[in-house]
This record gives structure tokens, C-alpha cells and sequence, in this order.
């Protein structure tokens, strides 16, 4: 994870740097550090905590110089204390690193330099990494060189970059499993771990690819790989505005995204929705249409959230398409020798397009031979490249770290995607228009809901002080409910769990009593009868019942102690609009606890480690 911001330019670095962490604190907050090179030699300030803390510590416009480098952390090695926080330097201090990933081999190379009398200050991996560098230079007397050939040894992830006094006017960037972009400013250039940091300079970008290192100087920049072949690099110009990446009055981003969300969901299908036809055009997809129309199976691999969103996809995808799915979380496919078939169709899904258990699940399934589809947010992301096609999510910018506005989106381009695949096969154009004309009544639905947000704060505050939640859900709904009882974990820490209602019976029962709220999803679908016997169950143990239920429900207010009403939806589409009230009473629940809603303890946006 971690936050990477490096500059090399006319302007002073340091205030332009920390600006840049604060926009990428989403990322990782456990420490922050900033190292600035001028002639007086390497100035390197870190502190255990936010950026915020850092700037109390040091006056950062004392730090003077046009060339520097910042890191906020997202401690694997190490806990999150000053001396572990980033930048890291070889033993003559001449030489500062930053490092988002993980060296899994860095025992390895630690003993060796312990052996040759190195010293180390702190227990993480990276600073291995920066003392092996300072070593290699010693004898090759080229920074450049020095850290090609340190990174020819290294095995694990990195998002790297490199200053030394010794080249002063150069930075040097190099990425594997670790995201980092450039910025291409004018007589200034920029390196950074996305593009949040670099967009108040400059709009034109260059993705680094896997693999891939950048020079970059005063005059210009090169790329070339690791195994120093030049490369050819594209500038790409930003897709999103800086407003998008600001809380715009809200208190939280948070928030923000969760009211954000007409907007949102509208762009999931904009350009994309033919009602007429009951269909969906999905450009991304065309070159491997023929792929879908000849698919036995699809695999859909994702983490979090978008785990979530995937068993919702399996439901829509085997119902609309009557392809068989199987969902898999990318951590466990990765390393069970999955079978693949090469008809078979691998979907990834991922917010930020960066998360490492689904990169390294693709590039096992590509291996095999399946085509793989890309479901990301983040344009020009490392699963949006390596997959074969794919559909964006338009979400914009997320930054909040529990994921809100982009799990609506990918139930809205799951909804899309299993509507094309069925109209590929046996869905008749009058199924295809219903369930079109459901997804574009989406946007005014979520609107109402938020328009009650008030209503979900009140019974939000009722419960903020219980030590437990269980959600309970069945059908389409079974996936909201593990989406809602993880929400509440990530931002709240308290302990939720989402079942099938059904399955209460089977061990979950045994919690309930007088002090568990139990949080049932209940539209009136064909199960509604089995999900009121279920909320029987829990208040024969005198459970305290909230029902999510349609708004024209007139018998549910007498079984539960709150009822959130939402509009009526087809089935398929309930979790979507269920998904609303449960991100809205997780906040309020976290916002009254007193927790950093947007940036929780332990957690990081963007999940680039295994
Ligand atoms: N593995 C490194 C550490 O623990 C880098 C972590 C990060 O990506 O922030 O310090």
C-alpha cells in the first residue's frame, strides 16, 4: 500500500510533497517521512502518525531544496514507529529510499550485509534494501546501476524510489506489483503512487509498467526495464477533475461517496443502456465476444467489497445468463492450482485495479489460457492493462477507504454484463428490457433513500454503543448482508457478521438475545414469507430487529422494532438499494463511536500487498 511522492523541479519539493502525501494518506497512515536533497546534503524528517503529525514535528518549509521524496506507510515489517517510517538510508546516510511492497527475500540479503559489518536501524524490509544499494554503489560508483542490480536480486513487490547525494539532480523510480505514475510537468517532473498526488501540477501522466524503471532529471526523463532495455513511454492525460478528490462540504469522503452515488451508479450504464432493445452495449468487451458467447464457465476473483459484488454477480450472471459461476476470493485461487479450462471466462474486480491477490489470480488464470475481463475504477490501473478486456466502473476518484460508491457501480456493471451475456444467449429482448428499465430507475431510487439519511442516523445512534451486529440476508440479498456487516467492521470495529438468514439457525442463533441487533434485508420477493419466519425466530429471543424493507410493506413495522423503507425493485436489483441505508448506518454508527471514518485503523485503500 503506502503513499509515494517524489518531485524534481524549480519549486521548493518539501510543501509540494506533503501536499501530495495528504491526497494519498487514504492509502496507507501509519507514518509519514519526507527526504529533501539540496547542497547542504540529505535532510530526512519521518514521524510515527498522519501526515498532519509529521508537519507538527518539523516546520516542512525548513526543509529547502527543488528535489525530494515523501512516503506515508502501511507498516508490513515493523510496527509504525518513527524509526521504521520511510524514507530509509544506506549506512552513509548519502542515500534515502522510499518503498511500498514488500522484499520477501530481505532476511536473506540482511544476514549477508550483517556479515560484511552493515548495521541496521530499523526492522523493516525496505531499509535492507536501501543499505544493499548503498553497498553495490560503493563498489560501481553509478546510482543507476547500483540500483538495477539491487533490484535484480530482490524477490517480492516494490514501488521504489531512489535519492542520493551522490547524483543530486536525478530520482530514480522503478516499479514491480506496486503502482507509480509520473508526472509531466513543465521543467518539473513528478513520481507518485497515483495520480491524486500529481494532479494540482500537472494533468499529462506516464503509467509505469511492470518491470519498468524512470530516470528522471531537471531536463527530462527516460524509461527503460529493470534489465536496462529502453522503453517507449506514453503520456496519458488524467481522466477526473481535482474537485473529485476533494470532500466538496461534506465531513468525510466518506459520506460524500455514499451521496455521490446517483451520480455515480448513472454513469455505471450512461452511453452503455439500449432500453429499447433490452440490451447493452459493452465496447470494452467487444474483442472477446466470441469468447463469451462459446463460455462453459466464468470465474469471478476478487477481494473485499468486490468479493461481495462477485457473489451478487453470480446470482445475476447464472440467473439472466444461465452460465455456471463460481466465485473465488483471489488470495485463495492464486495458490490452490485452480482448474482452467481455456473456455472458461476469469473476471476480476477490483476498485483501485492494483489489489495484489487478484493481479497475481489473473496471471495465473492467463497462464492457463482464460480469457480474462477486468471490472476496475481506476483508469489505467495494473488490471485494467493486463486483462483482456474489460469494463470501467466510472465511480470516479474513491477515496474513503471502505468502499461505497464503487460497489454500487460494480453491481451496476455486473447487472450490465450478465443483461449482454443473456441477450447473447437465451434472454428474450422483453426479459432485457425489464431488467434495463430497472437499472435506470436506480439513480432516483438511491436519491429517495439518502433524502431519509436523517431517519438512519437516529436509529444509527440507538445502537453505536452494542459490541455486536449480525446481518441477515437471503438470495440476492445474502451478499448485501456480508457487504453490510463489513462496513460496519471496517469503520466502527464492531463485530458484525452477515449470514443467510437461513443459516442463523444453524450456530448464529446461539448470540442472540436482548442486546443483539440483528439487521434483516427483506423486499417482498418470492422468499419474503421464508424471511419473516427468520425474524420470528430472532425476537422469540428478544433480538432487536431492523428490517431494510420495500416502502409499500404494510405488515413489516409489526415484527421489527425499525423498519428503513426503500423503493421496490426487480430482485436482482435489491441489494443495490439495500446497499444504501447499510452504508449509511455504518457511518453514522462509526461517526458517533468517535472513529476516523475514512481512514480506519489498520486498513489502506488500495491493497497492494499479498
Ligand atoms: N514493507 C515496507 C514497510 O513495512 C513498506 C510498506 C508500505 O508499502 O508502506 O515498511
Amino acid at each position: 500500500m503506502c503513499g509515494i511522492v517524489g518531485y524534481i523541479g524549480t519549486q521548493q519539493a518539501a510543501p509540494l510533497i506533503v501536499s501530495g502525501l495528504k491526497r494519498l494518506e487514504y492509502r496507507g497512515y501509519d507514518s509519514a517521512g519526507v527526504c529533501i536533497i539540496s547542497d547542504s546534503g540529505a535532510r530526512i524528517e519521518k514521524k510515527a502518525g498522519r501526515v498532519a503529525d509529521l508537519e507538527k514535528y518539523v516546520d516542512i518549509s525548513s526543509m529547502t531544496g527543488t528535489v525530494g521524496v515523501g512516503h506515508t506507510r502501511w507498516a508490513t515489517h515493523g510496527v509504525p514507529n518513527d524509526v521504521n517510517a520511510h524514507p530509509h538510508t544506506d549506512q552513509s546516510g548519502s542515500i534515502a529510499l522510499v518503498h511500498n511492497g514488500i522484499i520477501e527475500n530481505y532476511l536473506t540479503i540482511k544476514k549477508k550485509l550483517l556479515n560484511a559489518g552493515y548495521t541496521f536501524r530499523s526492522e523493516t524490509d525496505s531499509e535492507v534494501l536501501a543499505v544493499f544499494i548503498g553497498m553495490l554503489y560503493e563498489t560501481l560508483q553509478d546510482m543507476e546501476l547500483a540500483v538495477r542490480t539491487a533490484l535484480s536480486e530482490v524477490e517480492g513487490t516494490f514501488g521504489l524510489v531512489v535519492l542520493s547525494t551522490h547524483e543530486p539532480d536525478m530520482i530514480i523510480a522503478a516499479r514491480r506489483g506496486s503502482p507509480l505514475i509520473l508526472g509531466i510537468g513543465n521543467g518539473e517532473y513528478l513520481v507518485a503512487s497515483d495520480a491524486a498526488a500529481v494532479i494540482s501540477h500537472t494533468r499529462q501522466v506516464v503509467y509505469l509498467n511492470e518491470n519498468e524503471m524512470a530516470i528522471l532529471r531537471r531536463d527530462g526523463f527516460s524509461t527503460k526495464t529493470i534489465e536496462n532495455v529502453d522503453t517507449r513511454s506514453v503520456v496519458e492525460e488524467i481522466s477526473f477533475e481535482l474537485e473529485q478528490i476533494e470532500k466538496g462540504g461534506f465531513e468525510h469522503f466518506m459520506l460524500k461517496e455514499i451521496f455521490e452515488q446517483p451520480t455515480t451508479f448513472h454513469d455505471g450504464f450512461r452511453g452503455r443502456l439500449q432500453i429499447d432493445a433490452g440490451t447493452v452495449k459493452l465496447g470494452g468487451l467487444a474483442s472477446v465476444a466470441d469468447k463469451l458467447r462459446a463460455a462453459k464457465r466464468i470465474i469471478i476473483t476478487a477481494c473485499g467489497t468486490s468479493w461481495h459484488a462477485g457473489l451478487v454477480g453470480e446470482y445475476l450472471i447464472e440467473h439472466l445468463a444461465r452460465v455456471p459461476v463460481e466465485v473465488e476470493y483471489a488470495s485463495e485461487f492464486r495458490y490452490r492450482n485452480p482448474i482452467i479450462h481455456s473456455d472458461d471466462i476469469v473476471i476480476a474486480i477490483s476498485q483501485s485495479g492494483e489489489t495484489a491477490d487478484t493481479l497475481a489470480a489473473i496471471r495465473e488464470a492467463k497462464l492457463k489460457g482464460a480469457t480474462v475481463i477486468g471490472m476496475v475504477n481506476v483508469v489505467g490501473s495494473t488490471i485494467a492493462r493486463e486483462t483482456d478486456a474489460g469494463v470501467y466502473l466510472h465511480a470516479g476518484p474513491e477515496i474513503g477507504v471502505a468502499s461505497t460508491k464503487a460497489f454500487t457501480s460494480q453491481l451496476c456493471v455486473l447487472t450490465q454484463f450478465a443483461l449482454y451475456l443473456g441477450r447473447m444467449r437465451s434472454l428474450s429482448s422483453e426479459q432485457g428490457r425489464e431488467v434495463a428499465l430497472g437499472l435506470a430507475n436506480i439513480p432516483a431510487q438511491i436519491r429517495s433513500i439518502l433524502d431519509r439519511s436523517e431517519e438512519i442516523r437516529s436509529i444509527a445512534l440507538e445502537y453505536a454503543n452494542v459490541s455486536n451486529f449480525l446481518y441477515l440476508g437471503r438470495g440476492y440479498n445474502f451478499p448485501a448482508a456480508l457487504e453490510g456487516a463489513l462496513k460496519l467492521k471496517e469503520i466502527s470495529y464492531i463485530h458484525a457478521e452477515g449470514y443467510p438468514a437461513a443459516e442463523m439457525k444453524h450456530g448464529p442463533i446461539a448470540l442472540i438475545d436482548a442486546e443483539l441487533p440483528v439487521v434483516f434485508i427483506a423486499p417482498k420477493d418470492e422468499i419474503y414469507d421464508k424471511i419473516l419466519s427468520n425474524i420470528e425466530e430472532v425476537r422469540a429471543r428478544s433480538g432487536k430487529v431492523i428490517v431494510i424493507a420495500d416502502e409499500d410493506d404494510t405488515h413489516i413495522h409489526t415484527v421489527a422494532n425499525h423498519v428503513i423503507r426503500v423503493p421496490r425493485t426487480l430482485p436482482m436489483l435489491a441489494p443495490i438499494l439495500a446497499s444504501i441505508p447499510l452504508q449509511l448506518l455504518a457511518y453514522y454508527i462509526a461517526v458517533e463511536r468517535g472513529c476516523n471514518v475514512d481512514m480506519p485503523r489498520n486498513l489502506a485503500k488500495s491493497v497492494t500487498v499479498e
